[in-house]
């Protein structure tokens, strides 16, 4: 018999973890907003060990207005030319290639893989609207605010940072009590690649046609303050810039609206915090466009349990990361594929413990070390290990980069930390 599933989210977890798991299962998606995948949301980079993933799937690159990174460009404050890296994962890794591509475009492909009669299973349901409330661990139940209840053989927390499943799974009420703040925030905008094209001195970023990626400079201002600038393509027409530096007076800001984003914040503020480490090149990029967010940086305390009774986290929910390592997303398309296959062959509930179990012991060192990599790009310093040892690029490329799935993981010391993982 196939499980009655339940996901709470209909983000790139949900989505794909329904992909995956519909193949054998029934799977119904409770999503608490509307979905439209035509925003123009922020870019974001998926690297070969989920793009890989994704593409044996069956997603299709072509309906994602996406482009390769060939290129990682670390440059002065000024813009002048520092180290210059090759970043062709397709070379590198068997083929699979890395990414660079808008949220909602990935999301509308994972709708599809979710949804549409092409894909093996039956398709997901995905109600809209439905914002889950309560959820009763041990009984496998969801309540939604306009009073609904859905029941499931396992239920999948994909709600994000702030899940609401985790806090069940914990015993918690108060749902921000495990999500971590570090004096820091990234002033965030998107320009066009004919804003660029007006600086000579970009002219590397110009034609992501042949060459694609991402700059980056960076600067202190102080011992405490890292500041750093970072540019990326997110189509062939576009890049995102972001902009990392401490609170200061937005922290009091993020506290009293309970709010993780800012909205259009004046660029004078965004110049001011930048021009006195960064040359005009690096501050024009905040000039194109009046439209500049702050986002705070955030993440989700290491957690010893994903699970509880009938109810697993994955995703953001279990394990969200600082952005840095640009590796949040990849961590949950790895997470949808891990259960995908451990639950294939499943047809009782009676099985699910163990599953739950394997899958968190399978999944937990790669998340922690992504959680680590990322800290350590963001100058974070975790309590209990001054003086560790630095992952080096190149460990963690070869680490994290080259996953080829959990079936792999399964049979092989693929795995980063702890050697073989039990079958
Ligand atoms: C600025 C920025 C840049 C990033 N760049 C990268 C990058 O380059 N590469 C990368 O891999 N990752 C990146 N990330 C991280 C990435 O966005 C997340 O890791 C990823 O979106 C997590 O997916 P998720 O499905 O777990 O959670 P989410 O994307 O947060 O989705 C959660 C879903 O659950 C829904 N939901 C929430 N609560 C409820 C509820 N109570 N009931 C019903 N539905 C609910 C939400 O509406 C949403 O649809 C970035 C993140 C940010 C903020």
């Amino acid at each position: 018999m196939p499980l009655k599933i339940i996901i709470c989210g209909s983000g790139i977890g949900g989505l794909s973890a329904a992909g995956y798991l519909r193949a054998k299962h029934h799977v119904t998606i409770l999503e608490r907003g509307t979905l439209d995948f035509t925003v123009n949301d922020y870019g974001m980079s998926i690297v070969s060990n989920a793009f890989n993933l994704l593409q044996r799937a069956g997603i299709n690159p072509q309906n994602l207005d996406m482009v390769v990174p060939t290129h990682v460009w670390r440059r002065t404050p000024n813009n002048e030319e520092g180290k210059t890296s090759h970043f062709d994962t397709r070379a590198r890794f068997k083929g699979a290639p890395s990414v660079l591509v808008k949220r909602a475009k990935l999301q509308g492909e994972l709708m599809r893989f979710a949804t549409s009669p092409e894909f093996a299973g039956a398709p997901a349901e995905v109600i809209q609207n439905a914002k889950v409330t309560k959820v009763d661990t041990a009984a496998g139940k969801v309540w939604t605010e306009d009073g609904r209840l859905f029941e499931g053989d396992l239920i999948i927390g994909a709600d994000g940072i702030n899940s609401v499943v985790r806090a069940a799974i914990l015993g918690d009420q108060d749902i921000s009590a495990s999500v971590k703040t570090y004096d820091s925030l990234a002033f965030m905008t998107q320009l066009s690649i004919e804003d660029i094209r007006s600086d000579p001195s970009f002219d590397y970023l110009s034609d992501p046609a042949t060459q694609a990626g991402l700059a980056s400079a960076q600067a202190s201002s102080g011992p405490q303050v890292n500041k750093h600038i970072i540019a990326y393509h997110t189509s062939l027409n576009s890049l995102q810039v972001f902009g990392y530096t401490s609170e200061k007076e937005f922290s009091e800001q993020f506290d009293s609206a309970k709010t993780a984003i800012i909205k259009d914040v004046p660029a004078s503020r965004v110049i001011e915090e930048f021009a006195p480490e960064f040359g005009e090149g690096f501050i024009n990029l905040f000039r194109h466009n009046t439209k500049i967010d702050a986002w705070r940086i955030r993440d989700v305390a290491a957690m010893d349990n994903w699970f509880s009774g009938k109810a697993l986290l994955i995703g953001d929910a279990a394990h969200a990361v600082t952005p840095l390592a640009g590796q949040g997303s990849n961590m949950t398309i790895e997470d949808a594929e891990a259960l995908g296959y451990l639950l294939r062959d499943v047809d009782s509930p009676d099985a699910i413990p163990d599953i739950l179990r394997k899958f968190m012991s399978l999944r937990k060192d790669r998340v922690d070390l992504v959680r680590r990599r990322s800290h350590e790009i963001g100058g974070i310093q975790e309590e209990g290990h001054e003086g560790r040892k630095r992952i080096s690029p190149e460990e963690f490329a070869r680490k994290i980069d080259t996953y080829q799935g959990v079936e792999q993981a399964l049979n092989g010391p693929k795995h980063p930390g702890r050697g073989r993982h039990p079958k």
